[in-house]
């Protein structure tokens, strides 16, 4: 969807509330291509802020189908958008504090793509890392089996340090 966004620009104290369904049906980036399963209205209200600057706020929730970075097991990504931008007229004086390469994203001319801006903050805040739980053990590198559903007996052991404490105490004792 597309927001003329001229009369806000133009207009001080002017503000306006827009709601657009989101049509992306999936986020596609560098790192591969994430089917969204659910997704809210994207809310946003625009605020004249100054002769040609509008700040834009609003939120979106975002489900997206993800892998375990780990074990690739299958898991939701929630992501709870909560936007606060600013915009410029392409005739205004360039704020200091707008970057024109990340506006160029989402504004063409007096329009405001909705589509191109929400995919921009779901680049800007997907997560590093994507894991099934905090304590995913992941895949044995040898055979491939999912740690998590018990050990595999590949030889990957590493002893504790600890254990192999008590272990020497032992065999001490034995020698008494
Ligand atoms: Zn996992
Ligand atoms: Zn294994």
């Amino acid at each position: 969807m597309l927001v003329n966004v001229s009369e806000i620009l133009s207009s001080e104290g002017k503000t306006a509330n827009r709601t657009a369904a989101l049509e992306m049906t999936s986020f596609q980036s560098g790192l591969g291509d994430f089917p969204i399963k659910e997704k809210s209205p994207v809310e946003l209200v625009f605020a004249n802020t100054g002769k040609g600057k509008a700040s834009v706020k609003g939120s979106a929730v975002l489900v997206f189908e993800t892998r375990c970075d780990r074990c690739l097991r299958s898991v939701d990504t929630r992501l709870e958008l909560v936007f606060d931008r600013e915009i410029t007229a392409p005739d205004a004086e360039p704020s200091p504090e707008a970057d024109p390469e990340e506006e160029s994203f989402f504004m063409e001319g007096f329009q405001f793509d909705v589509e191109a801006f929400v995919y921009h903050e779901i680049l800007l805040s997907w997560p590093m890392k994507i894991l099934c739980r905090q304590d995913c053990k992941g895949i044995c590198m040898k055979c491939g089996k999912d740690l998590n559903e018990g050990e595999c007996g590949c030889d990957t052991f590493v002893p504790d340090p600890r254990m192999a404490a008590i272990k020497d105490i032992f065999e001490r004792n034995k020698e008494v």
